[in-house]
């Protein structure tokens, strides 16, 4: 079983419970839930708004993916 942190509550949880978001290798673009063969940084947090907004205050997604890009734009209105 693979294990990864949520960057969120920061808990160690199975990477099927948890979304993935990867900032692409070559193009450096963001991708949620990126397939198999989507290469680059990735960060992780659990299926719920809590968490989700936890990863984006002080900008821990982005300084997990090292991106500035503007992911609150990105998750919004996504439910999960
Ligand atoms: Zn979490």
């Amino acid at each position: 079983m693979v294990n990864r942190k949520c960057i969120g509550c920061g808990k160690i949880k199975p990477r099927e419970e948890l979304i993935k978001i990867t900032k692409e290798h070559n193009s450096g673009n963001i991708v949620i839930e990126p397939n198999s063969k989507t290469f680059g940084r990735s960060a992780y947090f659990c299926y719920n708004k809590e968490c989700q907004e936890s990863a984006l205050k002080k900008n821990k997604l982005n300084r997990a993916l090292k991106t500035s890009a503007d992911l609150k734009g990105l998750l919004n209105g996504r439910e999960y």
